[in-house]
């Protein structure tokens, strides 16, 4: 049986674990194509361009925008980050599971559009944790700590919005998580129903 790739979305606070379960994931999952998204914000140490992300100028990042080369976006922390369309949807349509790894504003945009991705909220153990990952990551200054953090309060308001979560204590753990939930997504009737119906109706 024919069928597309998943369309899977990893979201949740900046901090709660979301870039270190994909390292970990894509490891393990080499059939999966984790989406290197497109950001105007600086390349961060130990960062690698087009690998973390694509980084581009803010007038090139508005150019692809008109050009509609974006599968979602969203302007958060003073930046543009965005999913470019083409590659997505190319792997998508050969049956290749691609994994999004995005914060709620997009992933919302991707639900609403198709309707068929598979939306997972990555949670930290606690807040206090949450705080902790991103004062140790020491990459922001303490507004923008303060910033991250009462946006990460509003996004956990909107989990009803998922269909599973993940608490991130254990990065293996998360790892299995996932990919039970990529099993379980693959045996789901509702998303196969008409293809399995027309299958067994073939061969008869
Ligand atoms: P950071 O600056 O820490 O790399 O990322 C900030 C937030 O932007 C994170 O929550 C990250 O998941 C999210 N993000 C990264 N790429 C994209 C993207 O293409 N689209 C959206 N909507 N969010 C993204």
């Amino acid at each position: 049986m024919d069928r597309k790739g998943l369309l899977l979305v990893l979201s949740g606070p900046s901090g709660a674990g979301k870039g270190t379960i994909c390292e970990s994931f894509m490891k393990k999952n080499k059939d999966v194509r984790l989406s290197v998204s497109t950001t105007t914000r600086k390349m961060r140490t130990g960062e690698v361009d087009g690998i973390s992300y694509n980084f581009i100028s803010k007038d090139e990042f508005e150019k692809s925008l008109k050009e509609d080369g974006f599968l979602e976006h969203v302007h958060v922390f003073g930046n543009y980050y965005g999913t470019p369309k083409s590659v997505v949807e190319e792997n998508i349509n050969k049956g290749i599971n691609v994994l999004l790894e995005i914060e709620i504003v997009g992933a919302m945009q991707i639900k609403e559009e198709y309707p068929d991705a598979v939306l997972i909220f990555v949670l930290p153990p606690t807040i206090c944790e949450l705080e902790k990952r991103i004062v140790k990551r020491g990459t922001e200054t303490d507004d923008q700590i303060k910033d991250r953090l009462s946006r990460a309060l509003s996004e956990i308001r909107k989990i009803d919005e998922y269909s599973y979560f993940i608490i991130n204590k254990d990065v293996d753990e998360a790892v299995d998580y996932m990919e039970s939930i990529i099993k379980a997504e693959k045996s789901n009737v509702k998303r196969y129903s008409q293809q399995i119906i027309n299958l067994y109706q073939e061969e008869k």
